[in-house]
Formats: C-alpha cells, structure tokens, sequence
C-alpha cells in the first residue's frame, strides 16, 4: 500500500477535523502531564520502571504464564479457547453463537476483536453485533473505524453525533451531550437484555487468578459481560501479567497515562462464570486468547518489547504526526507511533512499508509511554530491515558507497549538484515544496579545505 497521500491532505485541510484532534489529543496531553507530575506522583518513574520489568519478565516466561492462566481459568469453571489467527477467533465466536441460538451480540472494550474484524465476520452471518462504548457505538452508526485506540470517536464534535443519531435512530435532532448519551443508554440498554452473547476484551490477564480484567469510564464492559448467559473474553496474549497483585501498578498508570484520571472508573476483575448461589454473572465464561503474529513477534528478541504495550494512548496524544493526521490515515486499527511499529509486525512489513518512516522520530511517544518502549529505537529497526528488504534502496545505496570510495568521482558530482541545486525537478520539485533547506554555499566544503591548505 502506498502512502495515502490524498486522504492525509483532505484531513490537513479540514479545520473543524484538525481542531478536535487538536484539542483533544491536547486535553489528555495535558491531564496526563498534570497526573504523573512530580509533586502529586513522586513514584511515577519507578513505577514506569516496575511496569516495564514485570512486563518484560512475562514476555520472558509467557508460555508458563499462558498455561497458568489457563488452569485457574478452568478450575473456575471457564475454558479457554487457542486462536492462532482472527479467523480461528471469530470462528468460534461464530459457532458459539449458533450452537446457543444468540442472533444478539453485545460487545465492549475490544481492539482485538476490531483487529479481527469480528463484526464484519458475524454481520456476513446475519448475526448482529452491538458496540456498547459510547464513542465505538455512535462510530458503528456512522459506519467508521475508531480514531484512537482510546477515545474512539475524539474526532466527531456534539454536531456531528447529532446528525449521526437524527438520520440512523430517527429521533429529532439534539445537540446536547447528556441527551446523546441518554439516547444511546435507552438504546443500549435494550440491547443488553436481549443479547445471547457479551464479547468484551481484556486490558489485563492475570495468570494466577485466571482473571480477566477489564478497565473502562462508563459501566458498558460491565454489563456487556454479566447481563448475557454467555462471556466471551477476547485477548492477544501479551495482555498477561503474573499476579492480580501486579495490578496496582498497571492501575496506577492505565488512567493517568490515557485521561489523566488517577483510576478509571469501573475496574472488573472477572474470573468465570456465576458461581453457585450467586445472582448475577454469566452461565459460560470464555476467553480466546488470540495469536496473530504475536509468538512471530516474540522470537524477535529486538523488537518484541512492542507485546508490552498496555494500549493507553498516550503515544498517540504526544506524537505531532498523529495530531495533525488522525487516526483515519493509518492502514490498520492501531494508530499513532505504536500503531506503526506493530502494524508491519502483525500483518507482515511487506504491506505497508512506508509506515515506519512516518515518524519525526522526536521522542515524544518515548517520553510518555508507561512501560518505555523506545518506540523510536522500534522505528529505526523498522527503517532498516525496510531498506535491506527493498531491492531498489539496495542498489542506491550500494552506489552511494561506490561514489563515497571514490573521490574524484564524488567531488566532480558535487560540483555539478551544486550548480543545478536551486533548479526544480520532477518529483523533487514535489518534495522541496514543503521543505525549508538552508542556502546552498557558493563552494563546497572540498573546494573550502583546498584554498585553506593553500
Ligand atoms: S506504546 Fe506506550 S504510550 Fe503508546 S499506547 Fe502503548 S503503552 Fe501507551
């Protein structure tokens, strides 16, 4: 795929568009700045620092803790499901739905199952999948992607929402935010209590426990996993963390680093389904723990530091490219920098090559991520295995290093280049367009060095 050039330009030039993501992804900037700052979160950094090792050490032993999570799943009366692709995933979900007569499909919280196109899959079956997130249901109406792996639908102002729910669900025009979401409550509510199934994801997976645990702002995750019969959790596996215990330190950074709340809301910590005497909860209790081209990533001691991530968005938030671009340009359900380097990674770097170079490579991302993953350090990686892989960068810089070993040869170039330099060409005249380069000197540095050795 080549560099969506004309779309990236539509979204420039849109004011209203480049005003919401401005502000929004502006807003979190700032609440996170706030939250982990110094005086009201001395333990930040060591935090970071715990976050990081203990995801690095399950990453380390992930086949143990996958099998540990997968016992204490069982001995609560849950199964566990093994997908090594999207296709495994939704079809079990698929099977599933069909064996319980379910045409009625909750779902929440769940990237991975955008990652597998699950609602496409079931929709093809004529079985109806509901997004239940505010942000994720109104992008459902409107027909759209999500915009951030964390707020959705950051890019749709109050207007925007109204048209969308004036011209899908009939009602009368209402620009009021509360009554937009009274609306999607009366909605949704019906949808829960009719729903076979409840799909959620995962933030976490506690091996131990056998737990899933599931971090949201507005109850929707919630009832998505208790009010149907039947749960089903769907995760990749780098979501797992040794102990429930480890949880106070991913809590602790989840929503400061996302929203800059000092915890989100509602924090579910399920682990199986309705136990004998209990009132609610559901009768099954399934979790797909999906592959994906993540054991791929795993073998790659260098770049499998990208399975830490704990999808917060505060990489998108920081990074100057994604807030002027959106997250509608990137190729692929994750956006901003770490939507660059897992793309190429899950879907195979043939794909969208250009990707990694999509990247100032100023740190930003780096700066704020929870669990340090040097993101930069992952792009240039990314650069590189690109250009060893692309035949034609091959050839190029095989003859740059021909032309750098000879120097008479590479003086005498020069000094044609200089004589053409201010002259416009081609696709060059494309690329300088938007380039402020320094004035080009009258002599180049071989003819300076010569006259002063003179
Ligand atoms: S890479 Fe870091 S900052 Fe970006 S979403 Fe993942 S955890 Fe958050």
């Amino acid at each position: 795929m080549r560099v969506p050039e004309a779309a990236i330009r539509k979204t420039l030039a849109d004011a209203n568009l480049q005003l919401a993501i401005y502000t929004n992804t502006g807003r979190f900037k700032e609440n996170r700045s706030k939250a982990v700052a110094a005086e009201v979160l001395p333990e930040y950094q060591e935090l970071r620092t715990r976050a990081a090792a203990i995801k690095r050490h399950t990453l380390d032993f992930l086949d143990v803790y996958l099998l540990q999570f997968e016992s204490a799943v069982e001995a609560h009366g849950g199964k566990v499901i093994w997908a090594s692709t999207g296709e495994e995933a939704a079809d079990f979900i698929l099977k599933l739905a069909k064996e319980r007569a379910a045409s009625l499909i909750v779902k929440s919280k769940s990237m991975t199952s955008e990652e597998i196109d699950l609602n496409e899959r079931l929709a093809h079956h004529e079985l109806e999948a509901v997004e239940t997130d505010l942000g994720e249901y109104i992008l459902q109406l409107a027909g759209q992607k999500p915009f951030h792996i964390v707020a959705p639908a950051i890019h749709m102002t109050r207007n925007d929402v109204a048209d969308v729910f004036t011209e899908k669900l009939g009602i009368e025009r209402d620009t009021v935010i509360e009554n937009q979401a009274m609306t999607a409550r009366r909605v949704l509510r019906e949808k829960f209590l009719a729903a076979g199934i409840g799909v959620t994801g995962a933030n976490f997976l506690a091996a131990d426990a056998g737990a899933v645990v599931i971090v949201e702002n507005e109850g929707n995750a919630r009832l998505s996993h208790s009010a149907p019969p039947v749960h089903v959790a769907i995760a990749g596996i780098e979501k797992l963390i040794p102990r429930v215990r480890d949880l106070g330190v991913f809590l602790d950074l989840l929503g400061r680093s996302a929203s800059g709340q000092a915890l989100t809301s509602y924090t579910s910590i399920v682990s199986g389904p309705k136990r004998a005497g209990e009132l609610d909860g559901p009768e099954e209790f399934y979790v797909v723990l999906l592959d994906a081209g993540r054991t791929k990533l795993l073998a790659d001691k260098e770049k499998r530091e990208s399975l830490q991530c704990i999808r917060c968005g505060a990489c998108l938030n920081a990074c100057p490219v994604y807030r002027k671009i959106g997250g509608h340009n990137y190729p692929w359900v994750y956006s901003g920098p770490i939507g660059k380097v897992i793309t190429p990674q899950f879907q195979g770097r043939g794909k969208d090559p250009w990707l990694p170079f999509a990247s100032s490579l100023c740190g930003a991302c780096a700066e704020v991520c929870p669990v340090k993953i040097d993101i930069p350090g992952l792009l240039l990686q990314l650069r590189r295995e690109a250009v060893a892989a692309d035949p034609a960068d091959r050839l190029l810089f095989r003859a740059w290093a021909w032309l750098m070993t000879r120097p008479a040869m590479y003086g005498m170039l020069a000094r044609i280049g200089l004589r053409f330099s201010g002259v416009e060409m081609g696709p060059l005249a494309a690329w300088r367009a938007e380039r402020d380069f320094p004035a080009v000197p009258e002599k180049s540095f071989r003819a300076l060095w010569k006259e002063r050795k003179k």
